[in-house]
């Protein structure tokens, strides 16, 4: 794309956060609350910010649109930080400049890359067309839609095939985003098919999943137990396929290989959350220092090697000397460990070395029912898990956004002891 240079916004020195998901917005507020004097642009595709964890709350309605996917402008609004709503078209790291999809361009001194990861398909024929993808809040209540209208046209249909595919479920991928969601969706659908009289027994919730194990990267073997349970324990029970290799997607079909035969499911609704991909940006930057599925590698202060004027933190990253996974939990600290950085840099004193904490895991496995577990001291299932869930989801974003706690934890001992003494 030929790039109009001319029309560059250049203010000196600054500050660009590219992607206000857990890395960059969390990297904004705590440049704020800092006090850092260096200007702040915040710039997102979106005018709103994704709390990932509470997606399926959103589309159960558990939580309201506010609290999972605020305005920047509210979370921003008692900051200096400039937000820019629109779609980064090129991030250009030899002129140190990003350029949008309406040809502006901002000039940066200092770059934060938070620009997080697209879904991946693993070149599987029709993966990508003929599935529900689960990662943004557009997503959650476009799938919330089409089920309402499956339910629907199930209740008024005769029995038969076509009946049956309408109230088939599939997803596909049984890590943490595959087995909450099917566990939400095996306690909401019945409550939806309620409504139109429908036989809540006729539903099926079925998972894929390509090997032998669930929720594979979760260290705690109990909380897999619980899981596995609670899967078990729903309104319509979810039907877990494991070794289940899946071969095509096609309109109202999937096809899948398991236990030496091809098999095939008539459903109408895929829902795919198996696999991340690299950002197309991400890709595109002129980086050799990269790991094997191309992320960039960082140094342990989240600067990269060749460019020590930008961090990247978050999904888009590994820092080389130690891989954190992927999760919400790393990124909103590599978010604040940016900052803090930058504040120092902005003194003339060197960054540092960033630490991050895995306080453990938090998982929903059904309307008002969760686990949790913090640094295998404490497994909670049930709805003290659910409480311990929402107790920790509520301190770290709660609205109003002003009373927003940008240094809260993950999870705190003190949520658990609330709950475990409630
Ligand atoms: C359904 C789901 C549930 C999850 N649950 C958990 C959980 O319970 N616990 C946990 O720890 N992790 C969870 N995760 C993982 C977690 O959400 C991610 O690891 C985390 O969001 C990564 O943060 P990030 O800053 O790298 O990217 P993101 O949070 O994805 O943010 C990237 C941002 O960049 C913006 N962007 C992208 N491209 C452009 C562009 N071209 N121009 C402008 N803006 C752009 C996007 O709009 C987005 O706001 C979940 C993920 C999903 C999908």
């Amino acid at each position: 794309m030929a790039v109009d240079y001319t029309l560059m916004t250049v203010s000196s020195p600054s500050v660009l956060i590219a992607g206000g998901g857990f890395t960059g917005l969390f990297a904004a507020l705590q440049l704020s609350r800092l006090g850092c004097e260096l200007p702040v642009t915040l710039i997102d595709q979106s005018p709103r910010f994704v709390f990932k964890p509470l997606l399926y709350d959103l589309l159960s309605g558990e939580v309201e649109a506010d609290m999972a996917w605020p305005r920047y402008d509210d979370l921003l609004s008692d900051t200096s930080v400039r937000f820019v709503c629109n779609s980064i078209q090129q991030v250009d790291l030899l002129n140190r400049q990003v350029v949008l999809s309406d040809g502006s361009g901002y000039a940066y001194d200092y770059l934060v890359l938070g620009l997080g990861g697209t879904a991946g398909y693993f070149g599987i024929p029709g993966a990508q067309d003929n599935t529900f993808k689960f990662r943004q809040a557009d997503d959650a209540l476009a799938l919330g839609r089409h089920l309402q209208q499956c339910l629907q046209r199930a209740a008024q249909s005769p029995t038969g095939a076509e009946r049956a595919a309408q109230l088939t479920v599939t997803l596909v991928g049984a890590g943490p985003s595959g087995i909450e969601l099917a566990a939400t969706l095996a306690d909401l659908l019945p409550q939806w098919y309620d409504r139109f009289d429908g036989d809540s027994c006729d539903i099926e919730i079925i998972v894929l999943q390509r090997n032998g194990e669930i929720l594979e990267g979760v260290r705690s073997e109990q909380l897999r137990e619980i899981a596995r349970a609670a899967l078990g324990n729903r309104r319509i029970a979810v039907d877990l396929r494991l070794d289940a290799e899946v071969q095509a997607v096609e309109p109202g079909r999937l096809y899948y290989y398991q236990d030496g035969a091809n098999h095939i499911i008539e459903t109408e609704t895929v829902i795919w959350t198996a696999g991340n991909s690299l950002h197309p940006l991400i890709q595109s930057l002129p980086v050799a220092q990269r790991d094997r599925r191309g992320r960039l590698r960082t140094e342990p202060t989240l600067q990269l090697p060749e460019y020590p004027e930008v961090f990247a933190g978050g999904d888009c990253a590994v820092m080389a000397a130690r891989p954190w996974p992927a999760t919400a939990q790393v990124a909103y600290q590599q978010g604040m460990a940016i900052a803090s950085n930058l504040a120092l840099m902005s003194k003339g004193k060197p960054p540092e070395p960033i630490d991050i904490s895995l306080r453990g895991t938090l998982l929903k496995l059904g309307m008002e029912t969760g686990a949790a577990e913090l640094y295998n001291r404490f497994e909670v299932k049930g709805y003290p898990g659910h409480l311990i869930r929402h107790a920790t989801y509520l301190s770290l974003l709660p609205t109003p956004v002003r009373n927003l706690k940008v240094g809260a934890e993950w999870i705190t001992d003190e949520v658990f002891k609330q709950v475990l003494d409630a």
